[in-house]
């Protein structure tokens, strides 16, 4: 037990090294690092980025930047701003509010008590030190005007953004952060007063993470991740205050701030993050975007009210479509074909098609927002034929593995139900598949999953039954031993008609599968339902598949027979629910682990490309795949020049790390289809599919002026030595090898730095 629990770990650790490289994104702040971006630190220390995959560099501002610009120019993936990106968006600069941290912004103003500046309307000829960039100070303009003062009878004076202009008279108010500033007059014993523009009425928004509507299209997962690991973060952040200074305090202290300082900006900040109507952090109102929209209009930032808004606020429960998933949703009228002698999935009651491919259907096109039919789908095909519509038509698909037909496509799986086996009251619960030896079991005749049962269990003697009628009766006159179909089925049945002398006995290693088909040439319909898949919640679901066993239960005025079948029924679902989806997560687990084990082996442990053994084993394929496809391939073989050099000059550790740079730069460089591997010390093999020499030579040349050019830090530019050979009718392993090696050698004669075809 012991040492397979060590080898369970080992195997999850080795998965572990193979886990998919992170996606490089960067997040620009506004200001320098300090509590007013905990969330983001703490997503990334804590690891929430990682966890989906995200390496995140986080940059303080540096420069007179341009936020939006920046994002939508590609410079940065994330950024954070004010609540002047709605006058950007005003300027058609595309951009996607994700969160905005702070639902009143920190900016305000201050004065010292002894400028005798009580009210606003006291600032009349003073001097007022304030961002030169008015629409950042947006909200303290709207409250200065609303006191009927003229911004023209206001001496602005430009920033130095140091508290020391105030205190020695330089400035008789100023622009500041309320987490900031105050905390600095208080423990110098300084009295001031403080203008807060949302005292006044102006609620702008502070702290607001954005990104660029591209970004939001080409990777809307990306983004979702993303959001949902900085929203993760703040919350962490706000909840556990004196940690994430400390870390601040540590770790991104660029500003010399004492850790006291810190846990002050932090509990001012978690004040104003707080929603109203107990929304989740970083909730954005549309509503008050408008009225934000409104207010920069009235202080004439932007005569462009009326600028199309839509998808100006990220939705993390929208699906995303791009323009071409879009325009086919639009531009399409759609119809479900449904078989209705299925309960629950779908059948007729009152002339209406219900059930749970209704339901399903209805869910997905709301969160699409697209319009369809029902089509009962006929029993004769040719009345199908006849069916003349002009909408593209979509089946639910049943089966255990997707079945791949030539025409037909389908989504990955919407839900995934276990498949039961009832049997008469008096069977024993069946613990193992092996007592049904010899055993007459039902199983619908149409059912898809009767071939792939009958080949793995020969053992058990299938009856084929016409419908779910039959086979309830064949078990009541115990002339089987029981049935086979998914538990939602079967429930639905046994409560239906109120099978009690039966029960749910147990299960079998399989899951029905349900998915959405249609023609090949329609995939972007199943492009866009695998998009929505994600987005549908287990909650969702249950809700769904509960819905048709309470229909049923409405009907039951017999409440003793609900305590005596119907829960104890309903509580064997519940488990074996329960149990699947654990066994499903480990299976998956170990599935992967084994894989990555098989991998592991085929792995050079310095450089992570394959081994020479892999390489061999490739070669061998691809021979043979070219004797009976009458194809050829290429291979490139290479070595580094006066490699021992590096290593004298720079030590085996650099030369270690060279040899991984070269790896990496050839990996990302090649062709999906290529392969690459590392036959020995600093020589390497590339295999070119359906590739011939004379391409194979363009490419290797290509590759050596890219090595040639990038810098490995060893002070000289790295070159290499190339031999290329292609297949020839007859060739052996060892005779491609041979003269690639040959060709490269030529090479190494004559100079190095070139490639050769032999
Ligand atoms: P040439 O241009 O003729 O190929 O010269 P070279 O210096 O590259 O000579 P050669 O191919 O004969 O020697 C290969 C050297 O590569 C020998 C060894 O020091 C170094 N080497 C081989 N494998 C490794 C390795 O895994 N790590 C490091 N750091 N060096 C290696
Ligand atoms: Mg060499
Ligand atoms: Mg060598």
């Amino acid at each position: 037990m012991k040492i397979k629990n060590i080898l369970l770990i080992l195997i999850i650790l080795i998965s572990n090294l193979f886990s998919q490289e992170k996606d490089k994104i960067t997040l620009q702040l506004d200001w320098f690092h300090q509590f007013q971006f905990a969330g983001y630190y703490i997503a990334k220390e804590k690891g929430f980025y990682s966890d989906n995959n995200l390496d995140v560099s986080i940059k303080e501002l540096k420069n007179n930047i341009n936020l939006a610009q920046n994002v939508l120019d590609n410079k940065n993936t994330y950024s954070v701003g004010k609540s002047s990106l709605i006058i950007d968006k005003l300027n058609n600069k595309d951009i996607v509010l994700l969160a905005a941290i702070y639902q009143i912004s920190p900016m305000t103003l201050v004065a010292l008590k002894k400028s005798n500046i009580k009210t606003i309307s006291d600032l009349k000829d003073k001097k007022v030190m304030l961002s030169l960039d008015a629409k950042e100070a947006a909200n303290i303009h709207a409250m200065i005007k609303s006191q009927n003062i003229k911004i023209e009878d206001i001496d602005f004076i430009s920033p130095s953004f140091k508290l020391d202009s105030l205190i020695s008279g330089k400035a008789d108010a100023m622009g500041c952060y309320l987490s900031n500033e105050p905390y600095i007059l208080k423990n110098r014993n300084i009295d001031f007063k403080i203008f807060n523009p949302s005292d006044y009425g102006f609620n702008f928004y502070g702290g607001i993470l954005f990104t660029s509507k591209n970004e939001l299209i080409t990777n809307p997962k990306r983004v979702r991740d993303f959001y949902n690991a900085s929203i993760k973060g703040w919350n962490y952040a706000f909840s556990n205050i004196k940690e994430t200074a400390t870390l601040i305090y540590e770790k991104y202290n660029t500003q010399n701030k004492t850790l006291d300082s810190l846990i002050y900006e932090g509990q001012a900040l978690k004040k104003l993050s707080q929603t109203k109507e107990n929304k989740h952090i970083g909730f954005i109102d549309p509503e008050k975007i408008d009225e934000i929209k409104r207010l920069y209009s009235l202080l004439g930032f932007s005569n462009k009210i009326n600028t199309n808004f839509d998808d100006f606020i990220f939705n993390e429960h929208k699906v995303i479509l791009n323009e071409l998933e879009s325009n086919f949703i639009k531009s399409n009228n759609f119809s479900l074909i449904t078989k209705t002698k299925n309960r629950p999935f779908s059948y007729i009651i009152d002339n209406k098609i219900m059930g749970i491919e209704a339901d399903l259907i209805k869910l997905i096109s709301k969160k699409i927002d697209v319009n369809y039919n029902i089509i009962e789908d006929p029993e004769n095909p040719r009345i199908f034929d006849n069916l003349k519509t002009n909408s593209i038509h979509l089946k639910f698909n049943y089966s255990v593995n997707q079945v791949n037909l030539r025409k037909t496509i389908y989504s990955k799986p919407l839900l995934s139900i276990p498949m039961g086996i009832v049997t008469s009251h008096d069977k024993n619960i069946i613990t193992n598949l092996s007592i049904l030896k010899g055993q007459k079991l039902a199983i619908l005749k149409d059912s898809d999953i009767y071939k792939e049962l009958k080949s793995k269990y020969n053992y058990i003697n299938f009856v084929l039954v016409n419908s779910k009628e039959e086979a309830f009766s064949l078990i009541y006159k115990g002339e089987i031993f029981g049935f086979i179909d998914n538990i939602l089925s079967l429930s639905h049945q046994m409560i239906k008609e109120k099978l009690s002398t039966v029960k749910i006995s147990g299960t079998l290693p399989y899951n029905l599968e349900v998915r959405i088909s249609t023609n090949k040439e329609d995939f972007l319909l199943i492009d866009v339902i695998n998009k929505v898949i994600p987005l549908i919640t287990n909650e969702e679901k249950e809700e769904i598949t509960k819905k048709y066993q309470l229909i049923l239960f409405e009907k039951i005025n017999d409440y003793s027979w609900i305590y005596k079948f119907i829960l104890p029924l309903l509580l064997t679902i519940t488990i074996i629910l329960l149990v699947n989806n654990k066994m499903r997560k480990e299976i998956k687990k170990r599935k992967y682990a084994e894989k990555a084990l098989k991998d592991f082996a085929n792995r050079d442990s310095l450089t992570g490309i394959y081994n020479r053994a892999k390489i061999d084993s490739v070669i061998k394929e691809e021979i043979k795949n070219c004797k009976s496809l009458n194809q050829t391939f290429s291979i490139i073989f290479f070595d580094i020049d006066d490699f021992k050099l590096v290593n004298d000059d720079f030590g085996h550790i650099k030369g270690d790390s060279v040899l991984k740079n070269i790896t990496s730069l050839v990996s990302i460089n090649i062709r999906e289809t290529d392969i690459i591997g590392r036959w020995g010390g600093e020589e390497f093999i590339i295999i070119l599919p359906k590739t011939t020499s004379d391409k194979a030579l363009v490419f290797a040349n290509n590759l050596r002026e890219l090595i040639c050019k990038s810098d490995f830090e060893i002070n000289k530019p790295l070159t290499i030595s190339i031999g290329i050979t292609q297949y020839l009718e007859n060739d052996t392993k060892r005779d491609l090898i041979k003269r690639a090696d040959e060709a490269m050698y030529d090479i190494k004669k004559q100079g190095k730095n070139a490639a050769k075809v032999l």
